[in-house]
């Protein structure tokens, strides 16, 4: 006989491991059929109510919106197709391309914010005009547009960050973003320029165009041909950063020009 047999069905058991004592198995009791029906359309009932319906068209449950902000971006890389724009002295770094990149990386940290962003193009094969770019943007009614460029010079130890503007209501966007990627890039902070890029003028909405860095710059060339540079995306978080500041309060970021901003005659690249 096993030692831990229970002699009777109301006794303890003991567990054979730490001779603690377990609860006694309860008897089965055989339920009503009545009352087994009851409970079981009880829970299907239950079910039914709790559980989520099949959508059909016509009765959908409003979705929850995708994006938080009621504020959109609209990003505008710069060149495109058959125009790369500037590059590198060993034409190895195509603005084209780099334009596409920030932008991109622009956009995932606006949406990761609740903000929903538009792109005039996503991939480098779009060739666009400069109509293409406003009448895109303003057909979004986008609440701000943001072109990405890089600069070009003939000397290569030439490298600061500028943001050209148009309009009296560009300007603020335009010192927020240059005053945010300047400090991510600790890079020189050249202030805002008037210029009319062909897209500034046209849009219906406050505008500025970022030159992060120059892509003629020896020292930038160094920066970005490291492995595991991290040059870009911190522009883009820079970038990302003005727009955002500037969003959360317009007033104060056009409150916080600084007057006499120069007038190009020829504008950036
Ligand atoms: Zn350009």
């Amino acid at each position: 006989m096993p030692r831990h047999h229970p002699t009777n069905p109301q006794s303890y058991r003991y567990s054979y491991y730490n001779n603690r004592p377990v609860s006694a198995p309860k008897p089965h009791r055989k339920l009503h059929p009545i009352k087994l029906g009851l409970a079981l359309a009880i829970i299907l009932v239950g079910y039914n109510i709790l559980s989520p319906k099949p959508s059909h068209a016509g009765n959908q449950r409003p979705k929850a919106p995708l994006y938080s902000k009621s504020q959109t971006v609209c990003l505008d890389p710069g060149h495109g197709g058959v125009d790369p724009g500037a590059t590198s002295a060993d034409g190895t770094i195509v603005e084209r391309d780099i334009n596409l990149q920030v932008a991109l990386s622009v956009r995932q940290t606006l949406n990761s914010q609740g903000y929903q962003v538009f792109m005039t193009r996503t991939d480098n094969d779009a060739a666009l005009t400069n109509g293409d770019r406003y009448d895109f943007c303003n057909s979004k009614k986008a609440t701000v547009l943001v072109s990405i460029h890089h600069n070009v010079f003939s000397d290569d130890s030439v490298d600061y960050d500028t943001d050209l503007f148009y309009k009296p209501t560009d300007q603020g966007l335009a010192t927020s973003i240059v005053n945010a990627t300047s400090a991510k890039l600790n890079i020189q902070n050249n202030g805002v320029a008037q210029f009319d890029d062909g897209v500034l003028s046209e849009s219906n909405m406050p505008a500025a165009v970022s030159e992060a860095f120059f892509i003629t710059s020896s020292a930038e060339y160094n920066i970005l041909t490291q492995s595991n540079s991290t040059r870009l995306d911190d522009e883009a978080q820079g970038i990302a950063t003005g727009i955002i500041n500037y969003l959360k309060d317009p007033k104060a970021a056009d409150a916080n020009v600084m007057p006499g901003a120069p007038v190009l005659t020829q504008g950036q690249d």
